[in-house]
């Protein structure tokens, strides 16, 4: 058969130009009288659902389709029927009422045609006409349109990743650090809760990339990026790459000997390694220096002031001699070896 042409044996008895309309209509018609049985099936329908109109027309519609029973389109089609308001099913929270399939393809689960579904009963004057309440089911394959929508999902979560997440290290950029700060700083405020941040610099790393030349610093970068990964894998810590060599660990709901634990694995973790560093002084392999703050915010906390106590633990920490942690004791403003 061919698209423009009607089959006259489908719906004998109706003009050819409304037999036409129906076969060549690019959505399910699918009429049924007051007793829910169907009526008419249009060519659409038929071919999707795999059955003749023969098999379909007189039945009743929940023998045909005996999936249909106690579901959310029965209770709908029920209520719109006695209503006489018409309603809409759309494809997201019921994505497939029928067994429809592609008229090409298997009939298996995962080809079943996504539906959007309208039903309309008829309104009392033509009620009055035809002697009973006859209601039209129309189906739409929104299967495109759902392909579409998760291929452009599929392709904005890869943009996202490119836009927040560092190429050479895997961990999250300057930006999502950004980001996730100023989202956890106002989750924080709102809570009440604490926040931690853990801002990290590889020691003497100049002299690294200086003695063993860029390429291996960057392995090297890449290996400290694994041990944060390794150590922090609560699902709500975010580890970042802030700077060149400089890494920060977001901690939420997290106080301050939490944090500081954090840290001090993140440290051990990186001498256990025992990558060579001959230049970093009486360490003879390559150490971190970290600074930390976590506590409840203040109420004119901003992302700067909180980096700042952090960076300002950091600093005493490489001042003191490095490869240690440091603190920010909030009741002193100032940095404290832990
Ligand atoms: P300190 O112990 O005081 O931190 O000394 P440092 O040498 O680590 O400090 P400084 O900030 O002076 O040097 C940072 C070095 O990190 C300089 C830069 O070449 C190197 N660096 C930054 N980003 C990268 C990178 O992506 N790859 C490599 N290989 N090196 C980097
Ligand atoms: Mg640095
Ligand atoms: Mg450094």
């Amino acid at each position: 058969m061919s698209a423009d042409q009607p089959n006259g044996a489908a719906n004998a008895g109706l003009p050819v130009w409304l037999d036409w309309v129906l076969y060549n209509t690019q959505s399910g018609l699918v009429l049924l009288d007051a007793d829910m049985r169907i009526v008419f099936a249009n060519k659409w329908f038929l071919l999707r659902a795999g059955l003749s109109a023969e098999h379909v027309n007189g039945g009743a519609l929940l023998d045909v389709f005996p999936v249909l029973k106690g579901s959310h389109f029965e209770r709908a089609l029920v209520k719109a029927m006695r209503s006489g308001f018409p309603a809409l099913m759309s494809q997201t929270m019921h994505p497939s009422p029928f067994p429809l399939y592609a008229p090409v393809g298997p009939r298996a689960n995962d080809n079943l045609l996504r539906q959007s579904i309208h039903i309309v009963p008829m309104g009392p004057a033509d009620v009055a006409m035809a002697g009973q309440r006859y209601t039209l089911v129309q189906i739409a394959d929104v299967s495109p349109t759902v392909a579409r929508e998760r291929l452009l999902k599929a392709h904005a979560d890869h943009m996202s990743d490119l836009v927040h997440i560092d190429a050479l290290t895997g961990l999250g950029n300057r930006r999502f650090f950004d980001e996730s700060m100023a989202a956890e700083m106002r989750a924080a405020s709102r809570s009440g809760g604490m926040l931690g941040l853990v801002l990290m610099d590889i020691d003497r790393f100049k002299q690294f990339n200086d003695l063993y030349g860029h390429p291996a610093g960057d392995r090297c970068l890449q290996g400290v990026a694994n041990v944060l990964k390794a150590v922090c894998r609560r699902p709500r810590d975010l580890v970042a790459r802030y700077g060149g060599e400089e890494l920060a660990v977001i901690l939420p709901d997290t106080d301050m000997a939490g944090a500081v634990q954090v840290a001090k694995d993140i440290l051990q973790k990186l001498r256990d390694l025992h990558i060579p560093h001959a230049d970093n002084l009486e360490q003879t392999m390559v150490t971190l220096s970290a600074g930390v703050f976590a506590g409840r915010l203040n109420a004119d906390e901003s992302v700067e002031t909180l980096i700042q106590k952090a960076d300002q633990a950091l600093y005493a920490a490489k001042n003191d001699g490095r490869n240690r942690v440091f603190c920010f004791d909030v009741g002193h403003s100032s940095a404290l070896a832990v």
